[in-house]
């Protein structure tokens, strides 16, 4: 394995398979059995998971709600996703742990920044659920703010895509995908990696991103591995 400590970010979307809402088992099953690979060839690994799949902060404000309090709801959705990721694991043997950003003890740890890492050191998973815990975020910028904080080398972003394209590939077939990228250019351009301020932090951090299609088994380890079957935003 080419990484010693990651952080995968799993949207909400990527738990719901084919189905228009929630959490198929069987998807989410398969992409443990994947990081069961990986932990088992030493790899650290860190997992932001979405909550897409159940609530959306900014559609529920869309639909005439407080922004807020629909990004809190969103936060909580994300906490189901983590514990049935979370499952999933156990149930073919990989110690894994949640921390919340918001408390919740009675189902699963408050995040923990050094205790997150000791776990980690374990070869234990942990799964940070409920974002960073403040409205009008987003789990991608969760997801490099915890990778800076417990050090991982590189942020994965699992997509439905096998990368970042120049042109929307379903609309023109001479779309072309990115083998690398800087930040500045994804900025500057917009490009559909992770939300801006997710960019901004990697880039001040130094952390490359991964993105790659989930959807294809097996890909979770060939990312690892370092092959390159996405595209790599860096410096
Ligand atoms: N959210 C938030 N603060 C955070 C992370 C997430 O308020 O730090 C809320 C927000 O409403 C978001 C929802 O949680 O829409 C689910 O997260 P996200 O949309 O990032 O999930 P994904 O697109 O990865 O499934």
């Amino acid at each position: 394995m080419r990484y010693r400590r990651i952080l995968l970010k799993l949207s909400g979307e990527a738990l719901m398979g084919r189905l228009s809402y929630g959490i198929d088992p069987e998807v989410v099953q398969g992409i443990a059995r994947e990081i069961a690979e990986i932990v088992a060839g030493g790899v650290q690994t860190a997992i932001v998971v979405g909550g897409g799949n159940i609530f959306r902060g900014v559609k529920g404000a869309a639909a005439g709600m407080d922004r807020a309090t629909a990004d809190y709801i969103g936060m909580l959705a994300t906490v189901m996703n983590a514990m049935t990721l979370q499952d999933a694991l156990e149930q073919i043997g990989v110690a894994t742990r949640v921390q919340t950003a918001i408390s919740m003890q009675e189902v699963a740890e408050p995040y923990i920044r050094r205790r997150a890492m000791r776990h980690l050191e374990k070869g234990r998973v942990v799964i940070f659920a409920a974002g960073s815990g403040n409205p009008f975020f987003t789990t991608d910028t969760t997801a490099a703010l915890r990778a800076a904080e417990i050090d991982a080398e590189v942020v994965f972003k699992a997509t439905k895509v096998d990368g970042v394209y120049d042109a929307d590939p379903k609309l023109n077939p001479t779309a072309r995908r990115f083998e690398s990228l800087n930040y500045n250019h994804v900025l500057r351009h917009g490009l559909q990696v992770m939300d801006g301020t997710a960019i901004t932090l990697c880039q001040e951090n130094n952390i490359p991103i991964v993105v790659f299609d989930l959807s294809v088994a097996g890909n979770i380890c060939r990312a690892v591995q370092g092959e390159p079957i996405g595209t790599i935003v860096g410096g």
